[in-house]
């Protein structure tokens, strides 16, 4: 069975190397920014939609005009042209849905942080164990962990003031099937839990991200003090980037070992499918009228929303769940998600409706005397479905 795997390291460039990646980032990113344009300016004005296939043409024209391009691969320029493409792919999926996204935005230099190379352009020396980049140099990488496989694509991207090579990959590993006494397992994600299995066992939160995030506000405020274009407006951006990657390596990290743990110990996980942009989006004024008969906002539920839509974010169940996704594929473990309509209403005991609001945390049915934590009911529903699902698959 092939999958495909990323295999990430961090790289140690001279000076000189670092003036080079820079200078290639700011290329990129000047490359995207104009192909953004022409294509807003079709878009709006003619309704013309331009894709990569018609902006690639262009690039030897481009590299006349300027001839420093000629310094960059063109497949790490085609590949910022294919980066347009999702883009714009992601923003009309959105309207699609119904959703009111933002059309593609002019990325800063804050925003883009990265530059792929595909077939060509780069070698390994395997002597000397380093990464060899056209236009940079032979580079210093810490190889933390073999690297196997294929090689896809070579992704460049600065990560504040650390710089990381990311190596996609397409790796052979033997089909394997989980043993089959193995439990099935269903899983609720909460706000109090990272998550609730159907075997009543929480998996807390770490408090880790509770305090890195603190430390996160902490610094942006520091930050915000701070002159605009100062050198100590540099140094305390500088911090905030650091502690932003603390907390996402964190994650990560709790991510990865929590998907292992579950795919481990299970042959089959039903999940929730989560729509998370529905809960973070900020909830609709609602307009009341007063005793009096004047006009006023009624509570709209906005500051716990902003509460929980933080929660959510913390416990950052989209990327836990891409995890999971590959490391149950890669265990031939059966990943299942259903539909959480319901999910925590209906009696996992007799499939009665018991209506209950969300502050409510306990499940008790009147009917066949179920008793059991909100969480836990609604993680054996979601188990429940799951395996109703891949029965009748
Ligand atoms: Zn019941």
């Amino acid at each position: 069975m092939n999958v495909h795997r990323a295999y990430q390291y961090r790289l140690y460039p001279t000076p000189a190397q670092e003036a080079a990646l820079t200078w290639t980032l700011d290329r990129c990113r000047e490359l995207y920014n104009a192909g953004l344009e022409e294509r807003r300016g079709a878009y709006r004005t003619g309704g013309i939609l331009i894709n990569s296939t018609i902006q690639q043409r262009q690039l030897p024209g481009v590299k006349n005009v300027r001839p420093e391009y000629k310094h960059i691969g063109s497949q790490v320029l085609q590949d910022v042209l294919q980066r347009l493409d999702r883009a714009f792919a992601g923003f009309f999926r959105r309207v699609k849905a119904g959703q009111t996204p933002g059309f593609p935005r002019f990325k800063s230099r804050d925003r883009y942080n990265s530059f792929t190379f595909k077939q060509t352009g780069w070698s390994l020396d395997s002597i000397h164990r380093r990464l060899y980049l056209a236009g940079i140099g032979n580079l210093k990488v810490r190889w933390s962990r073999p690297l196997e496989g294929t090689i896809k694509t070579v992704t460049v991207r600065r990560d504040a003031n650390q710089w990381h090579v990311c190596f996609s990959c397409l790796v052979d590993i033997p089909d394997v099937s989980p043993d089959a006494a193995k439990p099935a397992v269903g899983i609720d994600v909460g706000l109090e839990h990272f998550a609730t299995l159907s075997t009543g066992e929480h998996i807390a939160n770490p408090r880790l991200f509770r305090l890195g995030q603190d430390l996160l506000t902490r610094r942006s405020r520091t930050m915000a003090r701070k002159q605009r274009g100062s050198k100590r407006r540099q140094k305390a951006k500088l911090l905030v980037a650091k502690a932003h990657r603390k907390v996402r390596n964190q994650r990560k990290d709790f991510h990865h070992k929590t998907a292992k743990t579950l795919v481990d110990g299970h042959r089959l996980i039903a999940v929730e499918q989560l729509h998370i942009t529905n809960l973070v989006r900020r909830p609709a004024p609602i307009l009341a009228t007063t005793d009096a008969g004047s006009s006023c906002y009624a509570p709209n539920g906005a500051t716990a929303k902003s509460g929980l839509a933080k929660s959510i974010y913390d416990a950052g169940w989209g990327q836990f769940l891409m995890i999971l996704t590959h490391k149950a594929a890669e265990a031939g473990v059966v990943l299942v998600a259903v539909n959480p309509a319901g999910t925590s209403q209906i009696c996992s005991g007799c499939g009665a409706k018991v209506p209950k609001p969300l502050t409510e945390r306990w499940h008790r049915c009147e009917h066949c005397g179920c008793f059991l934590q909100r969480d836990v009911n609604a993680a054996f529903n979601i188990l429940r479905a799951g395996q109703a699902r891949q029965a009748g698959a």
